[in-house]
């Protein structure tokens, strides 16, 4: 079954751990002795209960969320939390900050605009997203009603290496492309959410961990579907929910499991990235985007510097069983996607591949 799979680099959504997938199939048309599959099942059935429960105890469990906060599935995706952020907490002040480091952090900034005064507390535009602004160059204001960045910049290839300071202000990030790669201290957070499609399970949601002393700030025209009170009220069943990715976030999490969990996970992406950044080091045809400081563990940037010679090597990797290393469009060059469920022979054999295609191209 297995020995058809090629090496998937997507950024999102991205390849899933095979022994996730097969035992998704093995389940596909008989859950548990249920007689249906979990795509047909009623969301308040007591079997898909028992799902739900699970997967969301895991995942607190797996995150180490503390009581303070809740855990939330809502549809729409990381984009829907671009505005439901500003909606459920921007009544605060009126006012809210944002760090434009990257193309989905602009976005989220551009759709807060709608509901309140932006403040750029820090970008780093001015170099085309290459670098992540220091702590000193953060100038967050005392009234913000929130601070908003994002942890990993899935396009350009860089990462906060640091949780920002706010002085009491609350700290809400965007966490879509490198949630669960790490141990992370959520009671620094009022708000992290995530669209699943880059770490966690198939695309169609986005998981919000929010400090349940945020809630209940939502301005009047809030959807009901977008406010966090409702959905902490009816544990994410206000309507029906994602269900089978639910499912599917409930497999991957018990996978992260046995794979020794966000520690486990850190340990290994460190020992991945740095294989292909020790090569892109060394290379005198491969250049790396980011700044080295920043860059990001999960998404590789680099480029040949000839953008004919890009498409070659595009061309032939795809060919060689390497997917998707294509460079977003508003970057161009390549870009390799190494989440949780990519496997270090994928890596190694990337590597291997990149070398000899040097080789050959001098
Ligand atoms: C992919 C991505 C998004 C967009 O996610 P959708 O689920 O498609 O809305 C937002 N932020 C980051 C950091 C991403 O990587």
């Amino acid at each position: 079954m297995s020995n058809d799979r090629i090496y998937n680099f997507s950024a999102g959504p991205s390849m899933l751990p095979l022994s996730v997938l097969e035992k998704a199939a093995s389940e596909m048309t008989n859950y548990n002795g249920s007689g249906m599959s979990v795509m047909e099942m009623s969301h308040r059935s007591k079997v898909y209960q028992a799902i739900f429960d699970e997967t969301k105890a895991d995942f607190k469990r797996i995150f180490n969320v503390p009581d303070t906060h809740e855990v939330l599935f809502m549809q729409g995706g990381a984009t829907f939390q671009f505005a439901a952020v500003p909606m459920n907490l921007m009544g605060a002040s009126g006012k809210a900050d944002y760090a434009v480091t990257g193309n989905f952090s602009n976005l989220a900034m551009k759709e807060a605009k709608k509901y309140g005064e932006i403040h750029i507390a820090a970008s780093s535009e001015d170099r085309q997203f290459a670098y992540i602004p220091p702590q000193s160059a953060l100038d967050i204001s005392k009234d913000a009603s929130y601070f908003h960045y994002c942890a990993n910049n899935t396009i350009y290839g860089t990462e906060w290496k640091y949780v920002p300071e706010t002085g009491g202000v609350p700290l809400v990030c965007d966490m879509s492309s490198n949630i669960m790669s790490k141990p992370v201290d959520v009671s620094k957070y009022g708000i992290i959410y995530a669209g699943v499609q880059k770490n966690m399970a198939p695309a169609g949601m986005a998981v919000v961990v929010i400090d349940k002393a945020l809630a209940g700030r939502e301005l009047p025209y809030t959807p009901v579907i977008m406010n966090y009170k409702t959905t902490i009220e009816k544990d994410s069943m206000y309507n029906t929910p994602p269900c089978y990715t639910i499912y599917m976030l409930g497999l991957v999490l018990k996978w992260l499991d046995s794979q020794g969990g966000t520690a486990g996970m850190e340990k290994i992406k460190h020992q991945k990235a740095a294989l292909l950044y020790d090569f892109l080091d060394e290379s005198a045809m491969f250049r790396g985007i980011a700044d080295k400081d920043a860059r990001s563990d999960m998404n590789v940037t680099f480029r040949t510097g000839d953008e004919e010679l890009d498409a070659k090597f595009i061309k032939e990797s795809t060919a060689a069983g390497f997917s998707n290393l294509k460079g977003h469009r508003v970057m161009g060059g390549m870009r390799v996607s190494i989440y949780n469920a990519m496997p270090m022979e994928g890596v190694e054999k990337l590597v291997a591949f990149m070398k000899d295609f040097e080789v050959k191209n001098k």
